[in-house]
Order: structure tokens, then sequence, then C-alpha cells
């Protein structure tokens, strides 16, 4: 079995954990994500919820509903978005539902992968930069961009 990859917000009150292999790694440019951590986008990975483990800290979580049924998790002392769900019944894409999200910046070891896409081009910042050759995608998994 892998060992764990932990993650912690910036202050240290919350911990999670993850177990390897993750599902994917992206950068989400949607404009929710760009607020909610006020940055350029934010790299993304995730694991089945049954790989995903809230370690310390859960009384320090607040639960913000970005949109109906997805929960940005945040600890409530520093501010780091450490986790985000969806509620089944919300989940607007295939396995979205079993997937906890977790940004990649929050992680202190190495992910298993590289990330490998832009998604939400339509909502990127257009003051941002790419220095890659990545796909863009629209959306989550739809439509290449260029
Ligand atoms: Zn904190
Ligand atoms: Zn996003």
């Amino acid at each position: 079995m892998p060992s764990p990859i932990r993650g912690r917000c910036l202050c240290g009150a919350v911990r999670v954990t993850l177990e390897p292999p993750t599902l994917f790694a992206s950068h989400c440019h949607c404009e929710s994500c760009r607020r909610a951590h006020a940055a350029a986008f934010v790299t993304w990975t995730g694991v089945p919820r049954e790989r995903f483990a809230l370690v310390q800290g859960e009384d320090r979580v607040t639960r913000y509903p970005s949109s109906p049924g997805a929960f940005r998790c945040f600890c409530s002392v520093c501010g780091s978005v450490m986790f985000t769900y969806y509620t089944p019944e919300h989940a607007d894409f295939s396995d979205a539902a079993g997937t906890v999200y977790v940004p990649v910046a929050v992680l202190e070891g190495p992910l298993d992968r590289a990330p490998d896409s832009h998604v939400s081009m339509e909502e990127a910042a257009p003051w941002f930069a790419f220095h890659d050759d990545l796909p863009r995608y629209h959306a989550k998994t739809d439509e290449r961009m260029e």
C-alpha cells in the first residue's frame, strides 16, 4: 500500500490525507476557483471519497456552498481551501459525487502525477499568461479549445 499524501493548511490546524493513486491533476480556471483561492487558477487533484481523510481540525473547517451542492471547505482560522466535494444529487459530471477534490498546493509530499491539462478555459482570467503546452479544455473535460 503506498503511503498517504499529507496536506495541511497555512496555520496547521486542518490536516488531510489522500491515499494514492490520485484520479487526476489539472489546473482549473473557473471563476469560482479564482475567487475562492484569490489566485489566477487552482491546481486540483482528487481521490475517491473513501481514500480521503480529514485527520485534524474538523471543528475549524467552514463548508461554503459555492454552488448548489458544491462545498468548498476551508480553514476558518487561516483561510486555506483544503477540499471540495459535491452532494450526490448535485454532482453535475460523472464520478463527481464520489470524489473529494484537494488543491495540490496544500499537499506536503510529491503528488503521484503531474498536472496534465487546463480546464474551464472559458472563464480564465484574461490577465494570466500561459507558459506551457498542456491541452486546454472548455468546462471540465469537454471539448479541447487549443
Ligand atoms: Zn488553518
Ligand atoms: Zn474551478
